[in-house]
């Protein structure tokens, strides 16, 4: 079994994690595309949106609509990008559905999963202190 959001979920490669309940999890993305970059998975591997099931959708689209707020809370955001990039024609790397859930601070700067920009290394520090105000926004809901 390679697929790294089913690792995360088993808890064999290490992530942020901010939120999970029985069919979903939520946590940082690595190379985030703003402060706050979520990505939100059923635990249930499936590389296309269609294949889940509609109660296993259900409970995604519940957990987005507790967490959007949450996370804008925490990121000083009023807006979000969410996104579903669904199969490799669209951009998908990782073969296990996930949300990316972007918050938006501003209009300014260009939010581009293509801006090398993402991909510079950040601290350990970086990601525990985002993951703890998250954490906590989504407590108080
Ligand atoms: P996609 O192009 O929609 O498949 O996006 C995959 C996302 O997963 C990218 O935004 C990556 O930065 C992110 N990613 C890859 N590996 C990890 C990881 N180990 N932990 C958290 N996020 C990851
Ligand atoms: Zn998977």
């Amino acid at each position: 079994m390679s697929c790294i959001l089913c690792k995360i979920r088993d808890n064999k490669a290490p992530s942020y994690k901010v939120y999970e309940d029985k069919h979903t999890l939520a946590f940082l993305d690595i190379n985030p595309v703003a402060d706050g970059h979520v990505l939100l998975i059923p635990r249930e591997h499936t590389q296309y949106i269609e294949e889940l099931s509609p109660e296993i959708w259900e409970a995604l689209m519940r957990t987005l609509i507790r967490l959007v707020p949450s996370i804008q809370r925490a990121m000083n955001a009023k807006d979000s990008n969410i996104g579903i990039n669904n199969g490799p024609n669209a951009g998908q790397i990782i073969p296990h559905v996930h949300i990316h859930i972007i918050p938006r601070p501003s209009k300014a700067g260009k939010l581009l999963f293509s801006n090398p920009a993402r991909f510079k290394p950040r601290k350990k520090e970086y990601f525990e202190e985002i993951a703890e105000k998250i954490r906590k926004e989504i407590e108080a809901t």
